[in-house]
């Protein structure tokens, strides 16, 4: 039992919150903040992802609420670093931790845009639209550069006209998948933002 006088008591009260005051009193809050957590995650659905901020590449687990059904909301509740990533461990840093923020937010923008050469505003297209402007500006650039021979004939079969670049939210397999796919195009110049 912890010895507390009257006095004191009087001092924490008006000057902390309830928490500090429990702790103060000795009590164990663990339990306590474990529980709220557990109440909030609960009946969510888990979905393991990758911090998009930077090429540190955290893993990163979202709880989502919703069931996805008319009139209804899928809804981000809680992120927490991932326990099972080699990378983090189950931490992340503060911007790391915020990134629900990002996923919420009612300003990000959810299907593509384009704007024309010369134009000053962007327009919202389908990713039909999307997809095949860039088809065809891939397949036109590398037709305009793609190399067969170097200046002593021999065989290279490379395009120097595109490079790839991905995103901090590649992992090894999607980095696999991109290389495999890119080489075959005869590309050279790729990388990407995360070291995961
Ligand atoms: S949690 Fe922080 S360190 Fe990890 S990837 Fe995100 S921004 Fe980078």
């Amino acid at each position: 039992m912890v010895d507390i006088s009257r006095r004191d008591l009087f001092k924490i009260t008006g000057l902390t919150g309830g928490g500090l005051l429990a702790s103060s009193l000795g009590f164990d809050l663990k339990p306590v903040y474990a529980a709220s957590r557990g109440l909030k995650i609960s009946n969510a659905k888990e979905f393991k992802t990758v911090c998009p901020y930077c090429a540190v590449g955290c893993g990163t687990i979202a709880y989502v609420h919703g069931s996805g059904g008319l009139n209804t909301v899928n809804a981000v509740v809680h992120v927490e670093g991932d326990p099972d990533s080699p990378i983090n461990g189950g931490t992340l840093c503060p911007k790391g931790a915020s990134q629900m923020a990002l996923a919420m937010n009612p300003r990000l923008e959810k299907g593509p845009k384009y704007r024309a050469a010369n134009a000053t505003e962007w327009q919202d297209v389908d990713w039909d639209f999307a997809l095949d402007w860039l088809a065809r500006k891939f397949k036109d650039a590398r037709d305009e550069t793609f190399v067969e021979r170097d200046e002593q004939g021999r065989t290279v079969n490379r395009c120097e006209g595109i490079g790839w670049v991905g995103s901090a939210t590649v992992n090894n397999e999607d980095a696999y998948f991109i290389t495999k796919t890119m080489r075959s195009m005869g590309l050279m110049y790729i990388d990407h933002q995360a070291r995961i």
